[in-house]
């Protein structure tokens, strides 16, 4: 269960990029690049609710014109900060959306097309196998990994970006 292999969502990030300083509703998006910056995943979101009642985050990963585009709502716990202003974090929706985990977490892993804590993503266990095995045949077949990284489909696209980064941890712990 290695949290390198999922592109994770970090409160703190959007945080310095000023996400919270923005308006409810203006449109934000956040990118991951290769390493040539080749864009390969944007998510769109943004600010729902109200400062003073509880704010939450509405993600789009893909373009809503996109098949299979998924979005999801992530509600923020607001912390007062002591000497003032506020710190916030993401409560977890939980794997089913019905059973609600509320774990306050920092970041969130886009596991399955959801965005979940890295316990949750623990939860899926047999998912992840049955995904491991179909990132490995991408990653035995330069071709089909880039045909998928490139494929108009966004969970073609993010099993290829999935099987990538699992390659780069690897390769990073080999180092080591
Ligand atoms: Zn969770």
């Amino acid at each position: 269960m290695l949290v390198e292999d999922f592109l994770a969502l970090d409160v703190r990030d959007l945080a310095l990029a000023g996400v919270f300083r923005t308006s409810i509703g203006k449109p934000c998006s956040c990118s991951w690049n290769d390493a040539d910056g080749v864009e390969l995943v944007k998510i769109n979101f943004y600010l729902e609710g109200a400062f003073e009642s509880g704010l939450s985050l509405h993600i789009t990963v893909g373009q809503v014109a996109e098949a299979g585009f998924l979005s999801q709502r992530i509600q923020l716990a607001t912390l007062q900060r002591p000497y003032g202003g506020n710190k916030f974090l993401f409560l977890c929706s939980g794997k089913n959306g019905q059973s609600a985990c509320d774990k306050r977490v920092r970041k969130l892993y886009l596991i399955e097309g959801r965005w979940l804590c890295r316990n949750c993503g623990n939860l899926t266990y047999q998912v992840r196998r049955q995904h491991d095995s179909r990132k490995d045949r991408l990653l035995r077949n330069p071709d089909l990994l880039t045909a998928a990284l490139r494929s108009d489909d966004i969970r073609q696209r993010l099993l290829a970006i999935g099987a990538w980064t699992q390659a780069l941890a690897r390769l990073n712990r080999v180092r080591q």
